[in-house]
């Protein structure tokens, strides 16, 4: 497996591979990859004859006072789990590289990009379509994996790619779970061991969620507010938001019906926590 860092090296790399008549999968990440990206990789792998992985902590898509300077890098371990996942190369440029000076364009999707995280981190759905955009325009691939994990970003893209015609296939594929139930993610390496156990209020109140469903709960709002509730007694935690939405177009909605999504962001000490599920009512 090949590491790159120019946009010239990895354009050499997938027409090579495409001139041989390979498809080709790409998974656009931030590094410090866990399960849950190598379970996207194999996905990829499965489905295309050669796939690309980008490392690249984007730093337009981090706010002010975020995390893009602490935000966890190790490229020698990152390289071993996408190999071992099927990667057949990893991208990874410089900032320098993907934004060299005097920089200007941006692209944004307009609307659902100001809900849910949109709200609490402005700017933040602007940097993640810019970056992605320019990926898909160097990666030139057939198809891309998302992770259901970032239910906003999967939403996102696909209006993105729906109103720009990006010939490029989306595919969002399940969240990676840590055996008690907790979304793996990146920023779970923040988490003291107390913190580690209080986060698990975010998947617990969502399973519980689910059930109360199974058995007739119909009404977001009051099911809404139980989640709230529920996250409330851990007292480590904080909610940012938790919203029940329309899956596809992230609008709020009054009765538990069709492709849902109840989403939530929380914060467990300083750690800010996303995870969600999606069903079919
Ligand atoms: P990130 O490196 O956090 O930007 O994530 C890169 C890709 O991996 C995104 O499409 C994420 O949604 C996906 N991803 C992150 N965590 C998980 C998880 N626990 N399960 C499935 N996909 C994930």
């Amino acid at each position: 497996m090949k590491i790159v860092e120019t946009v010239k090296q990895i354009r050499e790399e997938v027409a090579r591979a495409r001139q041989e008549g390979k498809k080709v999968g790409f998974v656009p990440t931030m590094g410090y990859l866990h399960e849950g990206h190598a379970s996207l990789i194999q996905r990829a792998k499965a489905e295309n004859e050669f796939v690309v992985v980008s490392i690249f902590v984007n730093p337009t898509q981090f706010g002010v006072g975020e995390d893009f300077e602490t935000y966890p890098r190790d490229l020698e371990r990152d390289s071993e789990i996408a190999e071992q996942a099927g990667a057949n190369i990893i991208f990874h440029p410089t900032v320098g590289e993907m934004y060299p000076l005097g920089y200007r364009t941006y692209v944004d999707v307009e609307g659902i990009t100001s809900k849910l995280c949109g709200a609490s981190r402005p700017g933040h759905f602007r940097g993640v379509t810019t970056i992605v955009s320019k990926l898909f325009h160097m990666v030139k691939a057939d198809r891309a994996y998302f992770g259901q994990k970032d239910a906003q970003q999967v939403a996102v893209i696909q209006q993105m790619v729906r109103d720009l015609n990006m010939d490029i296939e989306i595919v969002p594929c399940p969240i990676v779970r840590e055996a008690d139930g907790l979304a793996m993610s990146s920023r779970n390496t923040y988490l003291n061991p107390s913190e580690r156990q209080a986060a698990l209020i975010l998947s617990k109140s969502l399973f519980e969620a689910q059930g109360r469903i199974d058995h007739g709960e119909h009404d977001a709002g009051k099911l809404g507010l139980w989640i709230k509730e529920n996250i409330q007694t851990e007292p480590l935690a904080k909610i940012d938001y938790v919203e029940i939405v329309d899956a596809v177009t992230l609008e709020e909605i009054e009765e538990i019906k069709g492709d849902v999504l109840i989403a939530l962001a929380v914060r467990i000490g300083k750690t800010r926590l996303i995870d969600n599920i999606r069903l079919e009512v």
